[in-house]
């Protein structure tokens, strides 16, 4: 990344690392899921079994989470339709974010553990990141002024949109 890109993307990294280091007091899925405020919480579809949140710290613009609506932590804990459900999102989600932001590619998975880099270990969530060539490309879709303040409610805003042209 450019020195340009750093400094754009630095203050949420850095905020993460800062909070990373600490347990967690709470869930941030299951507040969100529970706040009823979709917008304010980023949470962008609830599906029947699982929901899409955006991460509030992301590699990339776009990067949004999907996860059940229970708090669990192994994966022998979902039930065969939840991890079908899981696929299914996965799927509306790329979909989604084709549309809203044309994306060259993607990383998709899941940490599981703390070893492993899960930043929530007790609440199973997969990560879907749109990858740009060049990872830069994103930039004037939003504006590069605009990434740290705005970037994440026009993203959401963004994909809503392409929801709800979709049929949701
Ligand atoms: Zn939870």
């Amino acid at each position: 990344m450019s020195d340009k890109l750093d400094r754009l993307w630095a203050p949420w990294r850095l905020e993460y690392i800062k909070t990373a280091v600490k347990e967690p007091d709470g869930c941030f899925l299951c507040e969100a899921i529970e706040a009823g405020n979709d917008r304010d919480r980023l949470l962008l579809h609830r599906d029947e079994l699982v929901l899409i949140i955006m991460n509030l710290y992301p590699y990339n613009n776009g990067h949004l989470l999907i996860a059940p609506y229970r708090h669990i932590g192994e994966l022998d804990d979902l039930s065969t339709d939840e991890l079908n459900a899981i696929s299914e999102v996965t799927r509306k989600a790329v979909r989604w974010l084709d549309k809203a932001f044309n994306p060259h590619g993607y990383n998709i998975g899941l940490n599981l553990g703390r070893a492993a880099g899960a930043g929530l270990p007790a609440h199973l969530h997969w990560h879907v990141v749109p990858r740009w060539d060049g990872d830069s490309n994103f930039m004037p879709v939003l504006g590069c002024v605009k990434v740290i303040s705005d970037g994440l409610a026009s993203t959401y805003d963004e994909l809503r949109k392409a929801i709800e042209e979709e049929g949701g």
